[in-house]
């Protein structure tokens, strides 16, 4: 095991969709295994392999507060099966050091995925839960989506990225959202 390098905002391979696990061998032990101990070095929810160079379908989250047992879990190969609802998180990402902003996600996903034994299994994240805006924020780093592509002003994400000289929105990476745009504008 060890902790790897994260990648930041800015390098090309973050932008590149990853490949599917077809086997759960000795080499995607050691990633999750990396996934899993860089993620709590950093003090961070979640992590996925593009995040440390390796364009892999595997992610890892940790939803578990300080006074909470860790919980790791870990998703292969992840397909989200049902989403619905919307809500407005503030989202960070440990690719983007200190730089936090707000986004549009589903409030309510359902991911079928396999765990780090390779056998499947299918949870859902709630009521815009910690783990329902984990899922999505991690699962999308697994084709090349980065949370600012979902931002809710992008004006402000530029501000907050050039305070931590990250480069800016890629405007043409925006992603339209009529469903979610919707839902947010009923409540
Ligand atoms: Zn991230």
């Amino acid at each position: 095991m060890a902790v790897r390098n994260i990648l930041t905002y800015g390098t090309k391979s973050l932008r590149e969709p990853s490949k599917e696990v077809h086997k759960v061998s000795k080499k995607i032990t050691e990633l999750v295994n990396d996934l899993l101990e860089t993620m709590y070095a950093k003090n961070g929810v979640g992590l996925a392999a593009p995040q440390i160079g390796v364009n892999y379908r595997v992610f890892v989250i940790d939803v578990s507060s300080n006074d909470e047992p860790l919980n790791p879990m870990v998703f292969i190969n992840p397909k989200i099966i049902k989403k619905s609802g919307a809500v407005i998180s503030n989202e960070g990402c440990l690719s983007f050091p200190e730089a936090y902003t707000d986004v549009k996600r589903y409030k309510n996903v359902t991911v079928k995925a396999l765990d780090a034994h390779g056998r499947p299994f299918v949870i859902e994240g709630k009521d815009g839960s910690l783990l329902a805006r984990a899922i999505q924020h991690e699962f999308d780093h697994l084709n090349g989506i980065l949370f600012i592509d979902h931002c809710v002003n992008r004006f402000e994400a530029d501000n907050v990225l050039s305070k931590f000289n990250l480069p800016p929105v890629e405007v043409d990476r925006l992603i339209d959202e009529p469903e979610l745009e919707a839902e947010l504008g009923n409540d």
